[in-house]
C-alpha cells in the first residue's frame, strides 16, 4: 500500500459492480481498440461512475469499516493483465471495493489507509486473500490471480501460514497466486517481512513489488528481498509524453529488474502510444484501462473461458493491439 492516499484522476468505479457480464466482456474488454492510436479507449457499453471518489474522511467511521466485512459490503473486482508479446491474459489483479451504505462506493485509496491505522486491514486482508483464491480456483487455469497485501499484514505472525491455508481451502495451485507488496513493507520490521517473503515463495507463490519507484527506500533492498516481478507505477508511464527523462527512468527500471532476474509489468496503460513504448522497452506484461477496466468476477470468468477456448484452438492469445485492426 501507498502510505499516502492517492487521489485518482477520475472515478474508480466503472461498470464493474453493476454491468451484466456479457455486455462488459464484449464491449469494454480487450476487443475494442481506440480509433486513433493514443486516443482514449472507447468506454461504450461501460457506465463510468463520475461521482467524486474522495469521501469526507471524517464521515468514515471506524465502526463502519468493521461492519463492512460482517455486512457483506466489501467485494473484489479483477483487472486483467496481458502478455506484452502475445496479448494473452496472464493474470488478473484483485482490487477491493467498499460499497458504503450511505456514502456509496469508496476508493480503497482512502479506506485501506484507515484500515491500516485501525488494524482492521488484518481481517479484511484475510478475507481478500480467501475470496480471491476461492474465486480464482474456479477460473480456467490459464491465468494467475494477484492479491495486494498491506505492510501491516506483513508484520503479522504466521502470515505465510495464512497464505498456505487460503491455498489449501480453495484448492488454488500455489503457482497461480501472486502477492503484491509495496516498498512501504520495509517501513516495518524488514526482517519480519523478509521472513514472510521467504515463506511465501517456499510455498511456490510469487511475489511482486507494486508501485516500484514511488516509495522512499534505497534500491539496496532489491538484493535482499527476492521479488519475482516489479510493477512500474502509472505515474512514470503518464510522464512519458513529457520528455526523454521518463523513458530513461523506465528503461533503467527494466535494466535493474532484468539484472535481478525479475519480470516487469507496466500498470496504468491508457493509450496505444504508452503500450507501444512499454513493449519496445521490454515490459513482459501490460495492465491498464486501455485493455480493460476492473471487472466483476462473473465477467472475468466469461472472459477467461473465451480466452481458454481461443488458446485451445491454437490461436494463442491476442495479437498485440497495435498490430491489429481497430474494432469498429
Ligand atoms: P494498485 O495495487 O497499484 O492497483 C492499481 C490501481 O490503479 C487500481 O486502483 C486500478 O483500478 C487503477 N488502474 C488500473 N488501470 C489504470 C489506468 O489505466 N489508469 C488509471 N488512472 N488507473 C488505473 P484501485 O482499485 O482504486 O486501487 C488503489 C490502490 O488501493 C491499489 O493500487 C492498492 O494499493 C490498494 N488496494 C486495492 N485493493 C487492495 C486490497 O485488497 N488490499 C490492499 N492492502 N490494498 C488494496
Ligand atoms: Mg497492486
Ligand atoms: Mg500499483
Amino acid at each position: 500500500m501507498r502510505s499516502e492516499p492517492v487521489v485518482p484522476q477520475h472515478s474508480l468505479y466503472p461498470a464493474e459492480d453493476r454491468q451484466s457480464t456479457d455486455r462488459i466482456a464484449r464491449s469494454a474488454v480487450l476487443g475494442r481498440a481506440p480509433q486513433n492510436p493514443g486516443s482514449k479507449p472507447s468506454t461504450e457499453g461501460v457506465v463510468t461512475d463520475t461521482r467524486p471518489v474522495r469521501p469526507c474522511t471524517e464521515d468514515l467511521q471506524t465502526a463502519d469499516l468493521q461492519a463492512a466485512l460482517s455486512q457483506g459490503e466489501l467485494s473484489l473486482v479483477y483487472q486483467p493483465i496481458l502478455s506484452a508479446a502475445t496479448g494473452a491474459i496472464t493474470g488478473c489483479e484483485a482490487l477491493l471495493r467498499w460499497n458504503h451504505p450511505s456514502l456509496g462506493p469508496i476508493s480503497p485509496a482512502f479506506f485501506v489507509p484507515l484500515a491500516e491505522r485501525t488494524g482492521d486491514i488484518v481481517p479484511i486482508g484475510a478475507w481478500v486473500l480467501d475470496t480471491a483464491c476461492r474465486q480464482a480456483a474456479a477460473w480456467p487455469a490459464i491465468c494467475r490471480v494477484s492479491v495486494n497485501v498491506s505492510p501491516v499484514q506483513m508484520q503479522e505472525p504466521g502470515f505465510a501460514t495464512r497464505v498456505a491455508a487460503a491455498l489449501r481451502a480453495s484448492g488454488l495451485a500455489a503457482g497461480r497466486l501472486e502477492l503484491e507488496l509495496t516498498e512501504s513493507v520495509l517501513m516495518g520490521d524488514a526482517a519480519v517481512a523478509l521472513d514472510h517473503i521467504m515463506g511465501i515463495r517456499a510455498l511456490g507463490v510469487s511475489v511482486a513489488l507494486d508501485d516500484f519507484g514511488t516509495g522512499f527506500s534505497s534500491l539496496g533492498y532489491l538484493q535482499r528481498f527476492a521479488f519475482d516481478r516489479i510493477k512500474i507505477d502509472r505515474s512514470f508511464i503518464k510522464a512519458l509524453g513529457k520528455g526523454r527523462e521518463s523513458r530513461f527512468l523506465i528503461t533503467t527500471m527494466h535494466d535493474i529488474a532484468h539484472h535481478f532476474g525479475m519480470a516487469v509489468t507496466a500498470e496504468g496503460i491508457e493509450t496505444e502510444d504508452e503500450a507501444r513504448t512499454l513493449r519496445d522497452i521490454g515490459s513482459a506484461e501490460l495492465q491498464g484501462f486501455l485493455f480493460s477496466q476492473p471487472l466483476a468476477n462473473e465477467a472475468v470468468v466469461s472472459l477467461l473461458r473465451e480466452e481458454a477456448h481461443r488458446q485451445r484452438r491454437g490461436n494463442v492469445g491476442r495479437q498485440p493491439r497495435s498490430s491489429r485492426h481497430a474494432a469498429p
